[in-house]
């Protein structure tokens, strides 16, 4: 599933490509795509001719803010990406269920292989009240991620693993299985760790390799994966998973130990025994 890195990355893109232009007409081929109250119809009819004022993220969801006071939520899902292009570049890729034309003759789509991607039409003034966005917790890109805001989100949480927390969206949003393991492996944690029993200096190390593993992801365009998922809008790999020091690697970056796996709530992780003592 892309996280926050890829869905960044996408959101940045978009804005430099489709921002000021005009959406000319839809397209939906897969029905059970958009979601909410709005209907297919009305959706056409309430976005054509509408510019598109710029797009932003919050967690893992992108939304495009349109002229009338309209904006447009996508959330990718599992296998979901978008590309911006020409007819020829959208037409190579077999799982388009979604097309905007834009005024200048390009198409942003939406790719989907396994068809859990979402999208929904709201009013944007009403967009903070939706349930996928009143429930999320801090942005670590955010000027207000600070470590006092990030250890009172955590004290929210009386237990639970550090990892299983670390993936709860309204604590932190936009980490998901990839970057938490990334982010613990940095900051020396031990992944089974309970958040009520991590140390003042733990708690700093996470919140400081939030940061740090995050950013330079972003820098990097996100982690293109073995299952080669992760695109951007051009089609492009993401070029951090050359940088990935735990998810799916056989020795540790820092000690050459042997990475261990295990399964927490039906997700794999990855850590080093040894640097991540318990
Ligand atoms: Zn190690």
């Amino acid at each position: 599933m892309p996280e926050l890195p890829e869905v960044e990355t996408i959101t940045r893109q978009l804005n430099r490509k489709t921002k000021g232009l005009i959406i000319k007409d839809v397209w939906f081929g897969w029905v059970k795509l958009l979601r909410g109250r709005i209907s297919q119809q009305e959706f056409k009819k309430t976005i054509i001719n509408r510019t598109i004022l710029g797009v932003n993220r919050q967690g893992k969801n992108i939304i495009i803010n349109l002229s009338g006071g309209w904006s447009c939520l996508i959330h990718l899902k599992l296998t979901g990406r978008i590309l911006v292009g020409s007819e020829e570049f959208i037409k190579q890729d077999p799982y388009i269920h979604f097309k905007l034309k834009l005024s200048n003759q390009t198409y942003l789509a939406l790719s989907d292989l396994r068809k859990f991607a979402r999208i929904l039409l709201e009013k944007t003034d009403k967009v903070k009240d939706l349930k996928e966005i009143k429930e999320l917790g801090l942005n670590p890109l955010a000027k207000d991620f600070t470590f006092k805001n990030f250890e009172n989100s955590l004290n929210k949480k009386r237990r639970g693993k550090i990892k299983e927390v670390l993936l709860e969206q309204n604590i932190i949003a936009g980490i998901g299985n990839i970057y938490a393991s990334e982010i613990l492996w940095a900051a020396k944690v031990n992944p089974l760790k309970d958040v009520q029993e991590l140390t003042l200096l733990e708690k700093k190390r996470i919140y400081q390799n939030i940061k740090k593993v995050l950013i330079k992801a972003v820098e990097f365009k996100g982690s293109t994966v073995a299952d080669k998922m992760y695109q951007d809008t051009e089609g492009k790999f993401g070029n951090y998973a050359s940088k990935l020091r735990a998810y799916h690697q056989e020795k540790c970056f820092r000690c050459k130990g042997q990475i261990k796996r295990i399964v927490q709530k039906g997700r794999s992780t990855f850590y080093c025994p040894k640097c991540q003592k318990e």
